[in-house]
Formats: C-alpha cells, sequence, structure tokens
C-alpha cells in the first residue's frame, strides 16, 4: 500500500446492509472511516420485487453521493443480505422474510454502479467478519462468532475470511440438535439448540414460567439478577443448552476467540459468567477459546459489508491482521518491513 492522499478526492466504498425491516448503508474510506452512512426501510411490504428495487436505488443514490461530496464514484460496493445466499455466484437465493427467490443482485448492483466490482454477503457471515476483524475478536486467526437473537446463526472465521461451506450453509449451529426428540424446530429438526437458547426460546420460556405473556429475555435477565428462582432455571436452562451447543462447535472448529451476539449478549455477565463455567465444565481436552461480547452491535453486518468491499479492492491479505490477539508484540510498533 502506498501513501494515501488526504487530498479530495477521496477514495471510498459502498458498504450495505439489507435487514428484515430496515436497510443500513455507509460510505466507507481506505483507513475504515464512515465517510457517510444512512438508513431506510427495507419495504418488505410491497414486495420482493420492490425490495430489489429499493436497493438498487439506494445504491446508486449512495454512488451519487460519492461523487457530490467526495469527488469520485465508490470504487467497489459490498452488500449484505439474509436467507441462503450463493456468495460465489452473487446470487440472493431465498429470503423468508423478504420472499425474493434466485435474485442475480450482484450482478444487478454492478450493472447500476457504473461496472465496478460488488460482493454479495450472507448477513450473518459479513457481521463475523467484521467482529472477526475490527471488533470482539480483532485480529484473531480463528474464531466463532454466534448471535443469540430470534434464532441462533454462527460465522466461521478462517484467517481472515468466514467460510460459507459447500452450499453457503455453513456455521448454522442453531440446528445442532442438543436435546434429541426435544421441541420441534421449524427446520424439521426436534431439539435444535436456537430452540432452547435464542432471546425468542429464554422470551417464551421466562412468559411460561413467569405468568406474563409480555415477559421477554431481558425481563428473565433482571430476574435472574434479583435472584428470582424460578428465573434462575429458566436461565441456566438456556445457558446449558448453549454451552452443550457450543461446546460441539469448538471440539470441531478450535476456535481462539468465541464471540457471543445477539440480543440475549445484552444480558453481559449475568450470559457470560455463567457460559463461561458451563463451557469449562464440558470440555476434557479441548482448548477453551476466549469467550467475549460482540463488540460492534447492529452495524457489524453494514461493516462487514465494507470489508468485503475493500477486499475486492485490495485483496484480503492486504487488509487482515490474522495474529494471536494474546500475543504480547505491540501492534502500534513501527514495523521493520513495509511491501
Ligand atoms: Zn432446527
Amino acid at each position: 500500500m502506498g501513501l494515501r492522499s488526504t487530498l479530495f478526492p477521496v477514495k471510498h466504498v459502498i458498504a450495505l446492509d439489507v435487514g428484515g425491516t430496515g436497510m443500513k448503508a455507509a460510505l466507507v474510506g481506505a483507513d475504515g472511516a464512515l465517510l457517510h452512512r444512512a438508513r431506510r426501510p427495507t419495504g418488505r411490504e410491497r414486495g420482493p420485487d420492490a425490495v430489489v428495487a429499493g436497493i438498487l436505488d439506494f445504491a446508486a443514490e449512495l454512488r451519487a453521493h460519492g461523487i457530490d461530496r467526495h469527488g469520485e464514484p465508490a470504487s467497489a460496493a459490498g452488500v449484505a443480505v439474509p436467507g441462503i445466499v450463493d456468495e460465489a455466484e452473487g446470487v440472493a437465493v431465498h429470503a423468508v422474510n423478504l420472499g425474493w427467490r434466485d435474485v442475480p443482485l450482484r450482478a444487478l448492483l454492478a450493472e447500476r454502479l457504473g461496472g465496478v466490482p460488488v460482493a454479495l454477503g450472507h448477513d450473518v457471515r459479513t457481521g463475523g467478519l467484521a467482529e472477526g476483524r475490527i471488533g470482539a475478536g480483532r485480529g484473531a486467526d480463528r474464531f466463532l462468532f454466534v448471535p443469540l437473537g430470534t434464532g441462533i446463526a454462527g460465522a466461521i472465521g478462517i484467517d481472515g475470511r468466514v467460510e460459507a461451506g459447500a452450499h453457503g450453509f455453513a456455521g448454522e449451529i442453531g440446528h445442532i440438535v442438543v436435546r434429541p426428540g426435544g421441541a420441534p424446530c421449524p427446520c424439521g429438526q426436534r431439539g435444535c439448540l436456537e430452540r432452547f437458547a435464542s432471546a425468542a426460546a429464554v422470551s417464551e420460556a421466562w412468559a411460561a414460567a413467569c405468568g406474563d405473556p409480555d415477559a421477554d429475555a431481558a425481563d428473565c435477565a433482571k430476574a435472574v439478577e434479583s435472584g428470582d428462582a424460578r428465573a434462575r432455571q429458566v436461565w441456566q436452562e438456556a445457558v446449558d443448552a448453549l454451552a452443550d451447543g457450543l461446546v460441539t462447535a469448538l471440539t470441531l472448529l478450535d476456535p481462539r476467540v468465541l464471540i457471543i451476539g445477539g440480543g440475549l449478549a445484552e444480558a453481559g455477565e449475568t450470559l457470560f459468567a455463567p457460559l463461561r463455567e458451563a463451557v469449562r465444565r464440558r470440555v476434557t481436552f479441548q482448548k477453551l477459546p476466549s469467550l467475549v461480547p460482540a463488540a460492534l452491535g447492529d452495524t457489524a453486518g453494514c461493516l462487514g459489508a465494507g470489508l468485503l468491499a475493500w477486499d475486492l479492492i485490495d485483496g484480503t491479505t492486504d487488509r487482515t491482521d490474522t495474529t494471536d490477539p494474546t500475543d504480547s508484540t505491540d501492534p502500534t510498533a513501527p514495523s521493520e518491513v513495509t511491501t
């Protein structure tokens, strides 16, 4: 990498995170600086064709903003979308909440953005990429990112990239069976992890236990903190199921850092203290990874989309520090070697 001019024009990329209800976007500079941020509704009630048109219009407006305010159009774009994503082909295969099927989103965006390179990513893997590189797992060579929300997903980080698997399904830790024959899961199995340890599952269990249908996982965490015995039982059952799932994952993957995010992780040490203990009790020969809360919150997907875009321009190796974060080497020390 040569010297970067701070003068006008400013080289940048478009980052766009498409969610079920809202889209978050940014223009990201070469140093990761957010030059511009915007958000708007996804508008899924208007149907899948209108959602795709809305994504293309938003991207085109971001390009125009770059020309207007930063002196040149974006050099690349990264877009994260939910559901099943074929990252290699750039196709949004299916998303239940958006209703689309086989949308060649990468090609459509490239056409709309003047032919610049475009990366299409899966929302959780893209968020995981950001957590692993610039968030809670900063610089970790091997990490596993597990957001605990309505469901439970996962992103497997290996040497600065996130593993998608042969068919785009790698990391689906929420559908590891932890209670054989247990509660049915929408995926068709019974006893899947997300039926016991997602924020939605804890909300459901606590609402049933306390008799208030509106009580949720955050209320359960508060009741745990105030010493409520029923809440502690609900919470511990979730923690035990989660530890069972995580130990299966770490036995397979041997991650250095295990990053837990999503709504349930907002309980902080109320979750992390018993979870670390439950994982520690279960491992025998396996090495314990450091178990840490996610750092980027709901901006992870957008930041990850920006990383995907920059990777298209200058390659993953240039922007990825894949050292052991526990290494004592001062990362701010000047490097002897410059290339
Ligand atoms: Zn399942």
